[in-house]
């Protein structure tokens, strides 16, 4: 948090949200953040006078109030770029973040990461979270999309999104950096993601690579799936609802992609009131948990209270464990791979450090099969 939010100056954002702005109120009522703040024109007032005592790191940065703002107004960018003066200016105190970071950092060194030792065009790149709780699914997935795509190799490393996320811009892009040219190197031309950060970090900075994700390759190729990593279904039909990752909002391919796979297989899909791009946060977004838990908590029960006692199935694993917190929850992984096992409850997701050896087993069975 800004010791002092006085000393950051104003960023451009606020003055044309505090121009248009209404006050409308279609934001805040859907919110947890901008309720206990405030309209956002109010608060870009403040903000250019030097009065805000808000908290862009309470901001879940989910982009919610983009897609439901009448005059077209983006009020997370203000508390990302909130964020992202702080950081420059040495006035974020990142002890809370130390974890995360940490996570990220681990992702990147030499000891996690994984490039194929040949060139190769499309790479599954999996992030850290799905292969650090379902390392077994990953290779499931990445089996699945070699019946596809059979040249197809994996990727393991962290794609900087926690540091995007906290505003450590010029560190985040340095590190991107790195990563995009590595893939570059190795004749990349197609990443295929799991984790919805990473679709979002790779669209908007992967200049030169284009990104799908591979519910999107499995929804479409699903005849060529053999039975080696058959995608099963349940015995009996079964009534779930789908949370949309917020990163993900605006992709409307992909929320398709997904209840495909899930209608193929006989799922009932009952939507739950905000979905698609107007879905809601998980709680875990912009890691305001590691700031306001009871903030992000607030997330996570609208989350509940709309999925009405509703299995939830959603595409990101963080979603997946935040949510699961409240209102059981399936990575949709789990429930293409291991449907009865998901659908009791019995999926298995490990948690650290468990998540830290998984990778290392990932990247192992990967430098056996290169
Ligand atoms: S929806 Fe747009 S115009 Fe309405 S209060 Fe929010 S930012 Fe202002
Ligand atoms: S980005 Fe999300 S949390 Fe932040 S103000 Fe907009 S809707 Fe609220």
């Amino acid at each position: 948090m800004p010791r002092n939010p006085q000393e950051i100056k104003p960023p451009e954002t606020a003055s044309r949200i505090a121009e248009a702005c209404t006050r409308c109120g279609t934001c805040v009522r859907r919110c947890a953040f901008l309720n206990k703040y405030g309209m956002p024109g109010d608060i870009a007032r403040q903000v250019l006078t030097g009065d805000s005592t808000v908290d862009p790191y309470e901001c879940s940065l989910c982009n919610l109030c983009a897609a439901v703002c009448p005059e077209g107004l983006a009020p997370g960018d203000l508390f990302l770029d909130r964020r992202r003066l702080a950081a420059d200016q040495g006035l974020v105190d990142f002890k809370p973040y130390a974890q995360l970071l940490g996570y990220e950092k681990l992702g990147h060194s030499r000891l996690f990461a994984w490039y194929p030792p040949t060139p190769a065009k499309t790479v599954f790149f999996p992030g850290c979270t799905l292969p650090g709780t379902r390392p077994r699914i990953t290779w499931k997935f990445f089996e699945a999309l070699r019946e596809c795509e059979p040249t197809t190799a994996m990727v393991l490393d962290c794609c900087h999104k926690p540091s995007h996320d906290l505003g450590r811009q010029s560190y985040f892009l340095d590190q991107f950096r790195d990563i995009r040219d590595r893939l570059l190197a190795l004749g990349v031309e197609r990443i295929v993601v799991a984790c919805p950060n990473c679709h979002k970090v790779f669209r908007k900075y992967g200049d030169g690579l284009t990104v799908a994700t591979v519910y999107e390759v499995l929804a479409q190729d699903q005849a060529r799936i053999t039975d080696k990593t058959a995608l099963a279904s349940p015995r009996t039909t079964v009534q779930i609802t789908v949370h949309d990752p917020c990163p993900l909002r605006d992709q409307v391919g992909v929320h398709q992609a997904v209840r495909a796979l899930l209608a193929a297989r006989g799922y009932g899909i009952r939507e739950m009131r905000d979905s698609g791009a107007r879905t809601l946060c998980c709680g875990e977004g912009g890691a305001v948990g590691f700031k306001n838990p009871a903030l992000a908590a607030t997330w996570i029960e609208k989350r509940r209270a709309q999925a009405q006692g509703d299995r939830i199935i959603t595409y990101c694993a963080g979603c997946t464990g935040f949510l699961d917190r409240a209102a059981p929850t399936s990575h949709l992984g789990d429930v293409l791979f291991e449907p009865e096992k998901a659908m009791r409850g019995r999926s298995q997701a490990a948690k650290t450090p468990m998540t830290y050896w998984n990778r290392l087993w990932l990247k192992r069975r990967l430098i056996r099969d290169a």
